[in-house]
């Protein structure tokens, strides 16, 4: 499949000339096992060399010197350095080796011979000297020694230089393909083809040669970009090839519709629109849902369910916990079932017979819509006509449950559509390349009548004061998260302070104090999160098993410890969880170790969340001041390792390589224009695979 001319670039790197058997394995390391990937290493420094004199010489700068050899001095013990003094008509020239060998540099300098040497300059006792120079050579070959030269990425037994001739060596095999990029493109930004951006990768002129933002550099990080979603668009298409049920809104979702408490915001209905437009297109729905947490994604998710089972067919809400499932099941079901559509909770916890009466129900078509966890997926749950299956907090499923619950449906009747839900807002150049796979709507605006969360940042010293407030609060009928440090670490120790922090709050304020942490059993854990969800206890201390999905909306203060050890997402979420109701809601942020002290960056960033509610606001600014560095830890989860692009540099590029990728598939879907074929050679040039890649 992989076009001709890219053979010589996908050879190992073996074949290259330079490489022997004691190099191999430090190449293969350093770039990769083809040709291609020591092709792709560009060097990372320049050093510019200079023509100069011994009494002008500069301290630090890469000189040039023509000189006559002087004399070797042999070192008298061992450890003591080798040198060979040299000179020119202003002054001498101390050459200086650690271990070197007295023979092979006796070679390279005879005595009274005229050398051209270089090396970095540095002044001892006013004179100049040079700590194993990196060019010696007869006069006659003075052309050898680069004025500018790259410097790449070394390795112990690999230097520099050899991996410039290398990466010279995969430059001689680079063909030169027909053009992939869109000429208007190339032009506007005044970009240069590929083979030349590939030969400007290779031989910079200057430090401005290696910023991502010079023109070559540029060009190939849009290629890398553009091969990356033009993988993701091809995964995109050949999804929705697959036949799948035919599926148009009905009396039932009116009903549905007509029973909601409210009327559904701007953005769910948009959202709505898009999700309808997928389910009755007869191709297979691959579709995330992602919404601020509160934005109303349940309302959207269920009247898509409503769609499915009014058109006789069935649907599945899968959820992360039974207490979230329980939650939709409790105010979900008696809506869906008075709207027509027989609804069953299926989760971990049922009895025997609760089970088997379920199961019995899913498998004959009674039940319509199974609201449930795990347990969905589990080999003894079929279903009568399973045509849509939504997955609630998707990120807390793997790739391999989400498809095990999808392949319960029957292929005759087709594929089954597939809706995610993320309340974890990220920017839109992360969605591209995690999510790259599927369509996206996005809930952008919340539902009316929420109370802003008023925010504060306080020092850790103040923490005294906090804990008082809490308590007349609580005795006010108030109840409060109390969320303990992150500490990276350890869990032993970040479980130690949840309990230290409970204990002392029991005892110094004499009030009822529940903890939930990741250690405890799941059914003990659940079921403290359900007395503080039922009002039963006013405090949760907590570490961050809260995050997901409950709804407590008496819940009104929210305290978190040491939130500078928490990612601004991770804070918003949590923040999240207050402000559900009609009272007015708090959320104190308390900073600071023994030293109370905080960086700017931290500063910046508590300041952003007391700014702003705006999840995806929120999560711009926390990829920017982290500097794509690894933005909210997605480089475990997926994000692509890229060679050229950077995610946060590039952001408009990336972009423009999404739109570019769909605006190529649409027009020539099949890639057989002439642009198509050129752009399959840039596919395959860059290869992407599943796993890191936001493949799946
Ligand atoms: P999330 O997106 O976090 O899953 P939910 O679907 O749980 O949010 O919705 C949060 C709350 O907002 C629920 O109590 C829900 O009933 C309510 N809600 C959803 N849509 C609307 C709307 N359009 N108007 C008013 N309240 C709404
Ligand atoms: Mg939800």
């Amino acid at each position: 499949m992989r076009p001709q001319i890219l053979f010589p670039l996908f050879a190992e790197v073996a074949t290259l000339k330079g490489v022997g058997p004691r190099t191999l394995p430090l190449v293969q390391k350093l770039a990769g096992p083809l040709v291609r990937d020591v092709l792709f290493l560009g060097p990372v420094g320049v050093i510019a060399r200079r023509h100069t004199k011994a009494a002008d010489a500069i301290e630090g700068e890469v000189g040039i010197f023509d000189v006559i050899v002087d004399r070797m001095i042999v070192p008298g013990r061992p450890g003591a350095p080798l040198k060979v003094r040299a000179s020119d008509d202003t002054g001498f020239v101390h050459l200086i080796w650690f271990g070197g060998s007295p023979p092979h540099i006796d070679r390279q300098l005879p005595r009274g011979e005229r050398r051209l040497v270089s090396g970095k300059v540095e002044r001892f006792n006013g004179e100049v000297q040079i700590v194993h120079p990196d060019w010696i050579v007869p006069l006659d070959k003075g052309e050898e020694i680069p004025a500018i030269e790259p410097v790449y990425p070394a390795t112990a037994g690999l230097t520099s230089r050899v991996v410039r001739k290398l990466a010279q060596g995969a430059l001689a095999l680079a063909p030169d393909p027909a053009e992939w990029q869109d000429p208007a493109w190339i032009e506007k930004r005044r970009w240069p083809g590929w083979h030349a951006a590939l030969q400007a990768l290779h031989g910079p002129t200057g430090e401005a040669d290696l910023s991502p933002d010079s023109p070559a550099r540029e060009r190939l990080a849009y290629d890398e970009l553009l091969a990356h979603q033009l993988a993701l668009a091809r995964r995109r298409r050949a999804r929705r090839i697959t036949p799948a049920p035919v599926i148009r809104p009905g009396a039932l979702s009116d009903a549905l519709q007509t029973a909601l408490p409210f009327t559904l915001t701007g953005a769910q209905g948009r959202a709505l629109e898009e999700i309808r437009g997928d389910l009755a297109s007869g191709e297979q729905m691959g579709r995330l849902l992602q919404g601020d947490v509160g934005s109303g994604k349940t309302a959207v998710a269920a009247l898509a369910m409503a769609d499915a089972a009014g058109a006789g067919f069935q649907a599945a809400l899968m959820a992360p916990t039974e207490i979230l499932a329980r939650q939709h099941f409790q105010r979900l079901g008696p809506l869906l079932e008075a709207a027509g559509a027989p609804t069953i909770l299926l989760t971990g916890r049922d009895t025997p017979a609760e089970r088997r009466e379920r199961l019995g129900a899913l498998a004959s078509g009674a039940a319509r819509i199974a609201i449930g966890t795990h347990a969905l997926f589990q080999d003894a749950v079929r279903f009568d006509r399973l045509a849509l299956a939504v997955i609630d907090e998707q990120h807390r499923f793997g790739v391999g449950e989400r498809a095990r619950l999808q392949a319960k449906g029957d292929p005759r009747i087709g594929g089954v559509h597939l809706l995610t839900m993320s309340a974890t807002p990220i920017p839109r150049t992360l969605e591209l390349t995690q999510y790259g796979e599927l369509e996206v709507s996005r809930l952008t605006e919340k539902p009316p009548g929420r109370t802003p969360v008023a925010t504060a940042v306080l020092p850790l010293a103040r923490i005294g004061e906090v804990a008082g407030r809490l308590k007349a609060a609580v005795e006010a009928g108030a109840q409060a998260y109390w969320i303990c440090p992150l500490v990276a670490e350890s869990e032993v120790s970040d479980l130690a302070a949840a309990e230290e922090r409970a204990v002392a709050l029991r005892e110094g304020l004499g009030i009822e104090v529940g903890l939930a942490h990741g250690q405890m059993p799941g059914a003990e854990r659940e079921a403290v999160m359900a007395d503080f969800a039922d009002g039963r206890l006013p405090v949760l201390v907590a570490t961050t098993v809260v995050e997901v999905g409950v709804d407590v909306p008496n819940a009104t203060i929210m305290v978190i410890e040491h939130a500078d050890r928490f990612g601004l997402a991770q804070l918003h979420q949590l923040r999240g969880r207050v402000g559900r109701g009609a009272k007015t809601s708090a959320c104190i942020l308390l900073y600071g170790g023994a030293d109370g002290g905080l960086g700017d960056t931290a500063r910046e960033r508590l300041e952003t969340l007391r700014r702003t509610e705006d999840g995806f606001e929120i999560a711009e600014e926390d990829f920017r001041l982290r500097g794509g560095g690894d933005p909210l830890g997605l480089r475990q989860s997926g994000f692509p390792a890229y060679r050229f692009a950077d995610p946060v540099r590039h952001r408009g590029l990336m972009l423009a390589a999404a739109d570019d990728a769909r605006l190529v598939l649409g027009r020539d879907p099949d890639l057989t224009s002439e642009r198509g074929q050129a752009v399959q050679v840039l596919e395959a040039l860059f290869d992407w695979k599943a796993g890191k890649s936001g493949l799946d």
